[in-house]
């Protein structure tokens, strides 16, 4: 097969073509990996190891050849720089750790392998996912496909670029605060994040700890679902927050209409609430104009539109940016130059060479949120702060119970704005803090959450439709993800030259 007809293929497609054998794993991983490296000033992959991605692919093959059938064997996919790899430098986007080899594979990377996928490379991100437009790499900016000057969004910036060029069928990424959908939102792709510990937490560089989830991210709801299927189930031995509770095929509601409702309608009877806090003032008109036509669609396949509130949802900044650092100030002390990490050439004596590695390998945003995440756990300031918002955290997740007595979905825009241009936010974290506004209240209830192509706002940008479920509800957003990609094709658009 043709080197563009592979790279337009998503998961469902290239694992097709491997089992009938019209390409291998070797030829589709060839023919990417050649293609990532002829677009490495998008700056979406940080680290390829061609030897490996070509012996783990040709291992697929003889599976192939042995008979054996699997939605992922041979599929090439790529992981976020947060997961670490075996044979694979795992950087977390971070100067401390520049070059480090892990001697083990992350649960969710590990599980993906035994599927059958092979992995092309690692993806930029964030420092240590901290951030939202990748500007905060200390390996440089990613960029946009959709437009080379704007943000790709972040931490799993260089995972949206990944899947927006087609450099990538499908990808890893992580969310903590809304690093799957929001740079998903920004580059038209579609991702989701799972309830907190429906994915092993292993192996997954720690920022905030009861907050870290991983996810997929792929050109569609349904590859999405293939991808979760085998990233999700329990890994209680090495996990303690992995959630007890078996693994499921979020594949199976794919393509069936809800119970009671028609293939015309497969959504009849499903209520979507629109909180009236993510449609306000806060959000820019073009994202809102986008993201009601898409509910239009919604209403189309047989859903019905519920006005709701989560009247907590602006409280969601600062609780996170409480707890999001406090957690992140107490993970990041194990890099201190000696058990992991940088370690500064010079120093005079112990304390100087903590403070001289920590100032080198830690860049300003980091550095930032350890001074604050210090600050609000330090004695005298730790009911005031890190209790308090603790508390609110609780009344957010009791807003959504609240708010799914009325509904069974939630919905509005997965971010604000579309993608902003490059370095234009980089001088002012609380500008960038605030951007964060739509994909915060699920991250702090725990909910799954996910950001679907629902169409193009200023400047051409795409827009994200989020839709949030209650605890478990996965196969439910994908279902009617699925449905909505049926009946629209924005998830099917590419940027022009992509
Ligand atoms: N943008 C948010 C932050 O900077 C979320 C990041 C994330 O989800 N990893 O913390």
């Amino acid at each position: 097969m043709s080197a563009s007809e592979l790279h337009q293929m998503g998961v469902a497609e290239l694992a097709a073509a491997i089992a009938d054998k019209k390409t291998s794993s070797v030829e589709a991983a060839q023919a990417l990996l050649a293609r990532a490296q002829q677009h490495q000033n998008l700056g979406a992959y940080l680290a390829f190891n061609e030897d490996l991605t070509l012996t783990q692919a040709k291992a697929a093959d003889a599976r192939v050849a042995a008979g054996e059938h699997g939605p992922l064997l041979g599929v090439p996919l790529a992981h976020k720089d947060i997961f670490v790899t075996q044979g694979f430098p795992s950087t977390a986007g971070s100067k401390m750790l520049a070059g480090y080899q892990s001697p083990f594979d992350a649960t969710v990377v590990a599980k993906l392998a035994q599927a059958g996928a092979v992995t092309l490379g690692k993806l930029n991100c964030d420092e240590f996912a901290m951030g939202g437009s990748n500007e905060n790499s200390a390996f440089g900016v990613a960029r946009n496909p959709w437009n080379t000057q704007r943000v790709p969004g972040g931490s799993s910036g260089g995972s949206a670029v990944a899947v927006a060029a087609r450099l990538a069928p499908a990808v890893t990424g992580t969310d903590t605060g809304g690093s799957i959908r929001q740079p998903a939102s920004f580059t038209g792709v579609t991702g989701i994040k799972p309830t907190y510990g429906r994915c092993s937490r292993f192996g997954l560089v720690a920022f905030a700890s009861s907050l870290d989830q991983a996810g997929p991210m792929a050109r569609s709801a349904a590859d999405c679902a293939t991808m979760l299927s085998v990233m999700a189930g329990p890994d209680i031995d090495r996990d303690s927050t992995s959630l007890d509770h078996p693994a499921e095929d979020y594949t199976r509601l794919l393509g069936a209409p809800r119970e009671g409702a028609s293939a015309a309608q497969p959504l009849k009877g499903l209520r979507i609430g629109l909180p009236k806090e993510f449609f306000g003032e806060g959000c820019a008109p073009d994202v809102i104009a986008a993201v009601r036509s898409a509910l239009g669609e919604y209403e189309k396949l047989g859903a019905t539109l519920i006005d709701i509130s989560l009247p907590r949802t602006q409280l969601s900044i600062p609780v996170y940016y409480i707890i999001a650092p406090a957690e992140a100030s107490s993970n990041l002390s194990r890099f201190d130059g000696v058990k992991f990490g940088h370690r500064a050439a010079q120093y005079d004596d112990l304390i100087d060479m903590y403070k001289k590695s920590r100032s080198e390998g830690f860049g300003p945003e980091v550095q930032r949120r350890i001074m604050i995440g210090t600050y609000v756990l330090s004695h005298g300031y730790y009911d005031a702060y890190y209790l308090k918002a603790q508390q609110i955290r609780r009344l957010i997740a009791q807003d959504f119970q609240q708010a799914f007595t009325q509904c069974d979905l939630i919905a509005g825009p997965a971010a604000p704005t579309v993608a902003w241009k490059i370095g234009e936010k980089s001088d002012d974290p609380v500008a960038n803090y605030l951007a964060d506004i739509f994909t915060l209240p699920a991250s702090l209830a725990g909910l799954p959450g996910m950001s679907v192509p629902a169409g193009f706002g200023a400047g051409n940008m795409p827009v994200g439709l989020q839709l949030i479920g209650n605890y478990f509800k996965e196969g439910e957003l994908l279902q009617t993800a699925h449905a909505f990609q049926q009946a629209t094709d924005w998830h099917t658009r590419a940027p022009s030259g992509f």
